[in-house]
């Protein structure tokens, strides 16, 4: 029988199988997806969040313990185990020796829409890189994978791991790792998170999803039912404004369109809802999914003018481009006469300043519902853009009550051989909101703890039988 089980092919995943292998565990990984596909959500990452104390390698001047957990109260408004953030964060200050010594190796941070070269450590290469480092690493030191492995099934005993079922196959275990990712990938689930809204809309199925089709959620729902202590709101989730003409699945990275600041953006109707210079966009970009969830039909546009053009990171499909506003109405199929009246309107509300795209300066609209507060510049340069926009999932908040050990909870009772990390228990640390490269760190932190409690787990268990079996 195979020592630890490790379920999911992700971040999470591979550091559980490593730590567990590392601490002399035999160990198999069940990937849902075909090898081409492998690594869930985090083949599409770029970067992990760290505390740093002083300038390291990759990361400049200092982020604090203190200052990475006041940011991680502010996104989560509360909403988080303290406990169990400042174990993430004081794990990303010493993970990083770790990941290289399995082949993870880290670039300096890009300059672009995001500001991160003192918070955030680049992957080189990306996620895609440090999947398949990790992947080799595990070959290398002998953890078994299979790929096309999707498990349909969980087998208790009480609170005891036994087995897993994998298309009617039944594969023991003596502990299990669960990072099988969220259920944002199931549209039915989302359809029923989201439910109806009050225009008789499913607004969840105008939702694209930015990472893998794999993380259907079948573990976390099989967990449920079986009656594990879940943490989190079905509807919370890591959202992002992503380009409307981007793929069901897998759109990734490049499908963000990171202009929303530069301009306004008008809904369905024409009408702008949101204060579109509210605060720096890698502060903002997270809640716009949700405001576009919001709007009739789930769309919206972005709408910038000759000025912005070179001031942000370029979308990887061009947008509709016209040479005056009606005929940008007409292109984008907005009614003509509103959407100039929108514009007409807030051109009229520009207050003059001094703008500065990398401060909060001081360009803002006067007598304008809603307001634009910061890098209000008139639309008025022709050529003019429009990006349709729809709301892209990220993932889904929604998972499996945790502690320090990282073991799966029962009516607040650990089990004492299943064990959970990534986005399977993020909600723990994440009730809502985001902040940029925090997913990876969690992962990352809880993936090696599950694995060495794991695979202590199976010790405990062989050290329990022998006694059994001295006596
Ligand atoms: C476009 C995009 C960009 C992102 N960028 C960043 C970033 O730069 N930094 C950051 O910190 N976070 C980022 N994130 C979030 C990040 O991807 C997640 O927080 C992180 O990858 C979660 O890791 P995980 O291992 O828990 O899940 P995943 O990497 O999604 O892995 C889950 C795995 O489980 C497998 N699986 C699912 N169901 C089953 C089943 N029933 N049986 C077997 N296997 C199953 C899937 O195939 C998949 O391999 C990004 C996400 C996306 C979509």
């Amino acid at each position: 029988m195979i020592d630890v089980l490790v379920i999911g092919g992700g971040n999470a995943a591979l550091c559980a199988a490593l730590m567990a292998r590392e601490a002399g565990a035999s160990v198999l990984m069940l990937e849902a997806s075909p090898r081409a596909w492998r690594g869930g959500n985090s083949q599409h990452t770029r970067n992990l969040r760290c505390m740093h104390e002083a300038p390291q390698d990759v990361l400049a001047d200092a982020y604090t313990e203190e200052e990475f957990w006041q940011d991680l109260l502010k996104v989560t408004g509360g909403q988080t185990d303290e406990t169990l953030a400042r174990l993430v964060i004081r794990a990303s200050a010493t993970c990083r020796d770790w990941m290289r010594r399995h082949g993870v190796e880290f670039q300096p941070s890009l300059s672009g829409a995001l500001h991160t070269a003192r918070t955030n450590a680049f992957f080189m290469g990306g996620g895609k890189a440090l999947v398949n480092a990790y992947y080799r690493s595990a070959m290398q030191l002998g953890v078994q994978v299979r790929y096309d492995a999707p498990v349909d099934r969980i087998e208790l005993d009480g609170r005891r791991f036994v087995a897993a079922l994998v298309k009617g196959e039944r594969i023991e275990a003596r502990s299990c790792v669960l990072a099988a990712g969220g259920f944002e990938s199931n549209r039915a689930w989302l359809r029923e998170a989201w439910g109806r809204n009050a225009r008789g809309e499913y607004p969840a199925d105008n939702f694209l999803i930015r990472g893998t089709r794999f993380n259907t959620g079948t573990l976390l729902r099989g967990m449920m039912d079986a009656g594990a202590d879940t943490v989190g709101d079905p509807t919370q989730a890591h959202m992002v404004a992503i380009d409307a003409r981007a793929p069901l699945y897998d759109g990734g990275i490049c499908t963000r369109i990171d202009c929303v600041s530069l301009g306004i953006a008008v809904n369905r109707d024409a009408e702008r809802f949101y204060d579109e210079g509210e605060d720096f966009w890698p502060k903002r970009y997270a809640i716009w999914g949700r405001l576009v969830a919001q709007q009739p039909g789930q769309i919206a546009y972005s709408i910038i003018d000759a000025k912005a053009v070179g001031r942000f990171m370029p979308p990887v499909f061009p947008g509709v481009k016209a040479a005056s506003l009606p005929e940008l109405a007409r292109r984008l199929d907005l009614d003509e006469a509103r959407f100039v009246q929108t514009l007409h309107a807030y051109n009229a509300a520009c207050r003059p300043g001094h703008f500065d795209h990398a401060r909060l300066d001081d360009c803002r609209t006067e007598g304008l519902t809603p307001a634009k507060t910061h890098w209000a510049r008139p639309i008025d340069t022709p050529p003019f853009f429009g990006y349709a926009l729809r709301p892209g999932v990220t993932f889904t908040y929604l998972g499996l009550k945790t502690d320090e050990t990282a073991a799966v909870h029962f009516g607040g009772q650990r089990s004492p051989n299943l064990f959970v990390a990534g986005e399977m228990m993020a909600g723990n640390v994440l009730g809502k909101g985001y902040t940029a490269g925090v997913g990876m760190s969690i992962g990352t932190a809880f993936g090696r703890i599950a694995g060495t409690r794991a695979a202590h787990a199976v010790r405990q268990g062989t050290a329990q039988g022998a006694t059994h079996a001295a006596a």
